[in-house]
């Protein structure tokens, strides 16, 4: 039996953790203290799962279904969740504009929209940088709640294992939240309905989506003629994801399942690894080729279909539909020449892949008054280039990734409510990067969904 011969803290089939910190893993923090954050991660290792190894094999059918083109796949959330915005208000307006946009996108695709959230776990950030300045000050920068403060005071910005412990926290409470949410009646699809009724009244644009608002009115109402009075029309299933990057708290949360004894990391539902630490032979990769999980990899525009074949053969080598999904972001001036020699490579190699459009990194820019923020309109045009590359390949665009907020926050400019960089200064509340507000969200389902019938 393998078990015997494992030192405490590894597990069947998955990478030592000082296996994996062998392999040099990139955007780690420096911990300043390795005796506590070895008794963190001993902790850890003990909890509970925080999702079950199940509920990631559903998710893995669902995907395979937007894989084959017959689901359309809605991942969104913050850019970086923090500890603060564990609120009630904060996790009921985010699940309430993830419902919005998936009954409009669903009717307009007529097929399922698989919904995933970038929450309960999404609190570890990448950086460009290890340094921020500030008035002639330099100190590290933020990599999340899952590792330093956001404050910029040089207590803040060093390194506190215990932070891990929070992040279990809060991920707990959120995923309970949101569990009693999509099962206890905020999810029924009449409210979800009436609520966007309610935006495309008060949206200065909304008159170009009253005729989209009023079909689903329509087909809502000859449903509860005949009786329809299903499940399924008051609950949903909703999945957890985040990057998995600080790979301290990824192992210890990875866990053998006792029904298939495959190894899951049960700190989300998918995990996916991110634009900066993607290398084959990396340490990120090499651990989430060990897990059953459903995975993620961020697509950027240096990518070749050369790693990408690799890519595939090293996290899906059994070409299991709905393992993988490609979340591309290339940004809007790249994707329609990028994009489809990638989706060629893919389709010649033959293993199935579930295709996601990020229109949100590849569109970054700073304004002349400082704030970090993308335009409404490079992110539209950049899901309409996924689209058109589809379109010229022959494959199916699965889905979309979105940085998002319920909240009525002033970080991307342009949408129906036509912000302009002085606007930005009014509510930026983002920890990372600018999030399309509750409006600007259901604006861009709404036009999505108009391209999803064209
Ligand atoms: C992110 O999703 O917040 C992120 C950092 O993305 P990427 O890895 O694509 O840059
Ligand atoms: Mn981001």
């Amino acid at each position: 039996m393998q078990f015997a011969t494992l030192s405490a803290g590894e597990v069947p089939g998955v990478p030592s953790l000082d296996e994996l910190r062998g392999l040099k893993p990139l955007q780690q923090p420096e911990w300043p203290d390795p005796v506590a954050l070895e008794q963190v991660i001993g902790e850890l290792r003990t909890l509970p799962p925080l999702v079950f190894a199940g509920e990631c094999d559903d998710l893995t059918t669902k995907i395979g279904a937007v894989a084959r083109g017959e689901a359309f796949l809605l991942q969104g959330g913050d850019c970086a969740e923090t500890f603060a915005g564990v609120t009630a208000e904060n996790i009921r307006a985010k699940l309430r504009v993830l419902l919005q946009m998936s009954v409009v996108l669903q009717y307009a695709a007529s097929v399922p929209v698989v919904k995933v959230g970038r929450i309960a776990g999404q609190y570890a950030k990448p950086r460009s940088s290890g340094e921020e300045t500030r008035d002639g000050v330099t100190l590290p920068t933020y990599r999340g709640d899952a590792v330093n403060g956001l404050e910029f005071t040089p207590e803040a910005r060093i390194p506190d294992p215990q932070r891990l412990r929070g992040v279990y926290n809060a991920a707990a409470a959120t995923l309970n939240l949101t569990r009693a949410f999509t099962t206890g009646g905020y999810a029924d699809l009449h409210q979800v309905h009436a609520w966007n009724t309610d935006f495309v009244k008060s949206s200065p644009v909304g008159q170009r989506y009253e005729q989209l608002a009023s079909e689903i009115e329509r087909a809502l109402a000859f449903m509860r003629a005949c009786g329809a009075t299903a499940d399924e029309f008051k609950t949903v299933d909703f999945y957890a994801s985040h990057e998995a990057l600080i790979l301290e708290y990824e192992h210890a949360l990875t866990r053998i399942d006792s029904r298939t004894e495959q190894p899951y990391d049960v700190g989300g539902h998918l995990l996916w690894v991110g634009e900066r630490t993607r290398q084959l032979d990396g340490a990120h990769v090499e651990f989430l080729a060990s897990l059953s999980n459903p995975l993620g990899v961020k697509i950027g525009p240096t990518t070749t279909p050369e790693y990408i074949r690799a890519l595939i053969d090293k996290l899906n080598p059994k070409g299991i539909e709905g393992r993988l999904t490609f979340i591309t972001r290339m940004g809007a001036g790249k994707i329609r020449d990028g994009l489809p020699p990638l989706l060629e490579a893919v389709r010649d190699h033959g293993s199935p892949i579930a295709w996601v459009c990020d229109p949100m990194h590849g569109n970054t820019f700073e304004t002349p008054n400082g704030y970090k923020t993308r335009s409404f309109d490079a992110v539209m045009d950049e899901v309409q280039g996924f689209f058109d590359a589809h379109q010229q390949v022959g494959t199916w665009p699965g889905g979309m990734h979105i940085e998002l907020t319920g909240d009525d926050v002033t970080e991307c400019v342009g949408g129906g409510e036509a912000l302009v960089a002085e606007d930005l200064a009014n509510r930026y509340e983002t920890a990372c990067d600018p999030r399309l507000n509750r409006h600007q969200s259901l604006e861009l389902a709404f036009l999505v969904a108009e391209r999803l019938r064209a």
